[in-house]
């Protein structure tokens, strides 16, 4: 199928090492691009809930954002734009715009992929049993559209010993405005 050329498997061996650290390098991304503008669904304020078919979902996603987010495909470590990016702002969901993360909630975990250690309230994500590639995991979905974000692991730091890995591609970042 079309949409495997897009699955990168990440190795399940990084995966289960990935530790936990302290610091990014604060590379700034070369470009922190926001969703597709030809998205009619996109909404930093709106937090109804979206239950799209999966036809409307290609039309107005990127194809990258859409592989990861609407087939559950994963981003190659240390490729995406967000891994060791340090900026003071809130990161939202690339396909619908709902609120997910705040920057000082992301922590330097070391495996490749953006790592936070709490979502910015209770329903901004939901989760699911994953049980692929034989392994037993938690999948991380968007809490108003239903996109595939990433997985959480109980590896992470205090406070809350969670580790959400996100791919980048399915994020959004807002910088945090100087008023
Ligand atoms: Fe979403």
């Amino acid at each position: 199928m079309k949409h495997l050329l897009f699955l990168f498997l990440f190795p399940v061996a990084a995966v289960l090492s990935c530790s936990s650290g302290n610091t990014g390098n604060g590379t700034n991304p070369a470009s922190v691009q926001q969703s597709s503008p030809v998205n009619p669904y996109y909404s930093r304020t709106d937090t109804a809930r979206l239950d799209l078919p999966d036809s409307v979902w290609k039309k107005v996603l990127p194809p990258e954002v859409y592989e990861v987010a609407r087939h559950a495909a994963t981003e190659r470590a240390f490729t995406g734009k967000y891994w060791d990016f340090e900026g003071t702002g809130t990161y939202s969901c690339a396909a619908c715009g709902n609120a997910l993360f705040r920057s000082d909630a992301k922590f330097s975990s070391t495996c490749g992929w953006p790592s936070f250690f709490e979502t910015v309230r209770s329903g901004s994500v939901e989760y699911r049993t994953d049980k692929s590639y034989g392994m037993e995991r938690t999948e991380v979905l968007c809490g108003r559209c239903g996109s595939h974000l990433g997985h959480v692991f109980d590896d992470g730091p205090p406070p809350t010993g969670k580790r959400f890995c996100m791919n980048s591609v399915v994020l959004d970042f807002e910088p945090d405005t100087r008023d």
